[in-house]
């Protein structure tokens, strides 16, 4: 068949190939798009497009952690990579928001139709659906995340130390129609082991923050890494954990209690220990594996061996592959895992009920389209063929 999807008669576009969804046997199927919607899914006839090369189609994947004003980082890697971080950082809103719109284009080129985005405080203001002529994935956006005076990004966040702050803030965010709101329970890891991670957000404020966020419609996610912060935001109600790099025992079972989210971020750490190799800081690498990739890869197998519901993201510095890759090498995930997890799984925790994640009639129009078989090699999903975006196929 053509290797980009054709136009059909009266508006429709459709696709023949080996269709591999999370959980579900493969099967050779023709696919319809119209109006932005599966409009039919059936067994290929083998007289279509026969003696073209095999093609593998699956749903467009999500993104379920990003920042994508800061995604450029993930593409450099020259000497100038550790420099264009900071530089980033402290760029000006007109530059930060070109730099989004660039990188969205991008990440959507490589298959990627939905993101989650926590970035910074672009979120206002900023609503893409997708599919449209600037040709971006469709964005679920936050607004600055709240946290504690003088905590972790505090120049990016928003500080909050009563409950009168966080519901007078939150109702900046409902106000702006921002589905997501982000908090952090906890400090981070950019300077570690110079800082230690701290304890930020109590379980009060976040509590306040849910409660109000959930009677709005919203969702509220939740930057904690040590055991202690997750306990306080899944205590609150958080509807998912972000990054969680040191879960404990009560913490993974509260979460699989009630269906708490678990988005770990292994990929971005590990490419931050092989920075460190190549640039010869053999012991900081070491000790960066010892303390904080070792206890992620075992928070990640203890989640899931207690049935905490795992969805893929990557931070800044990977790439939704990267991150499948990382979950199925280090964490031992296999590859219906962490598919789901990029799919029907992210599309559930980020509420989309438009059958985003599937190919099956009705459902939201993302697709990607790829040469190889994944399920044999996860990184064939980056030889790709075309990606459709709301039934739009994506300039290349
Ligand atoms: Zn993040």
């Amino acid at each position: 068949m053509s290797a980009t999807p054709r136009p059909a008669p009266a508006g429709a576009a459709e696709l023949q190939g080996t269709v591999i969804q999370a959980g579900r046997p493969a099967t050779d199927m023709l696919i319809t798009c119209r109006d932005g919607v599966i409009s039919a899914v059936r067994p290929a006839d083998r007289g279509h497009g026969a003696g073209g090369p095999r093609i593998f189609i699956l749903p467009g994947l999500i993104d379920a952690h990003d920042h994508l004003a800061f995604k450029r980082t993930l593409w450099e890697t020259g000497p100038a990579a550790g420099a264009l971080m900071g530089e980033l950082m402290h760029t000006d809103a007109a530059q930060m928001r070109r730099e989004f719109e660039a990188n969205a284009r991008r990440i959507l080129a490589s298959g990627v139709t939905t993101v989650r985005d926590f970035g910074v405080d672009l979120g206002a203001g900023l609503s893409y659906a997708g599919g449209e002529a600037a040709a971006t994935p469709r964005i679920l956006t936050c607004g600055a995340p709240l946290g504690i005076p003088g905590g972790h990004l505090h120049h990016r966040a928003r500080a909050v130390t009563t409950i009168e702050d966080v519901n007078r803030l939150l109702a900046e965010d409902i106000d702006a129609g921002l589905p997501w709101v982000k908090l952090f329970a906890s400090g981070g890891i950019a300077n570690y082991p110079q800082d230690p991670i701290s304890v930020e957000l109590s379980e009060k404020l976040m509590r306040a923050a849910t409660d109000m966020a959930h009677g709005h419609g919203l969702r509220v996610a939740a930057h904690a890494l040590p055991e202690e912060s997750v306990l306080n935001a899944v205590r609150a109600g958080v509807d998912s954990i972000e990054h969680g790099v040191f879960l404990g025992d009560e913490s993974v079972r509260i979460m699989a209690d009630r269906g708490v989210w678990y988005v770990p971020t292994l990929a971005g750490y590990t490419r931050r220990v092989r920075a460190l190799r190549a640039a010869g800081q053999h012991a900081a690498a070491d000790a960066f594996e010892r303390d904080v990739i070792t206890p992620h890869r075992r928070s990640v197998r203890m989640a899931q061996a207690a049935g905490v519901r795992i969805a893929v993201g990557t931070d800044i510095t990977a790439s939704v592959v990267d991150e499948m890759e990382a979950l199925m090498d280090e964490a031992g995930l296999g590859f219906d895992e962490v598919l789901a997890g990029a799919t029907t799984g992210a599309a559930e925790l980020l509420g989309l009920a438009d059958g985003t994640g599937t190919i099956a009639v009705g459902a939201r129009a993302d697709l990607l389209v790829v040469h190889s078989d994944p399920r044999e090699d996860i990184r064939a999903l980056e030889d790709v063929v075309a990606v459709i975006c709301a039934g739009q196929p994506v300039p290349a």
